[in-house]
């Protein structure tokens, strides 16, 4: 874990949501040893994110929260070769959105609606 609470906070709200809805492995978050600048990149199975965050700068939570889980899809998204997590009612993929000054997973289907706050998702999502 890093030395920034919002950082690790985050982090470890998205593994509890690919935990809940069984997503295999486990989420990294380190600097790659081939980044110079030292930027803390969310990692899975080998796999790091375009884009990477200081641990020594201010992150606001809801839009850390936002981010990160926009990163793991990312990365998931590369290494699985499929959407997570998608909406349990329509099996879409989920956006993560700050919504209200909340960090949610939301579906587009059916005029668009909430699934789950970022950390809170439910088996079978
Ligand atoms: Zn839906």
């Amino acid at each position: 874990m890093t030395t920034n609470k919002v950082l690790d906070g985050a982090v470890l709200a998205v593994r509890r949501d690919m935990e809940a809805t069984g997503v295999p492995g486990r989420l990294g978050f380190d600097s790659p040893e081939w980044d110079d600048l030292g930027y803390l990149r969310v990692e899975y199975k080998g796999q790091y994110s375009s884009y990477g965050l200081r641990a020594d700068e201010a992150h606001e939570p809801v839009a850390t929260l936002v981010l990160i889980a926009d990163l793991a899809q990312e990365v998931i998204a590369e290494q699985e070769g499929r959407i997570w997590p998608t909406c349990p009612a329509h099996s879409f993929g989920l956006h993560p959105e700050r919504v209200r000054g909340a960090a949610l997973w939301t579906c587009k289907a059916a005029g668009g609606h909430t699934v789950a706050a970022i950390g809170t998702l439910a088996d079978g999502s």
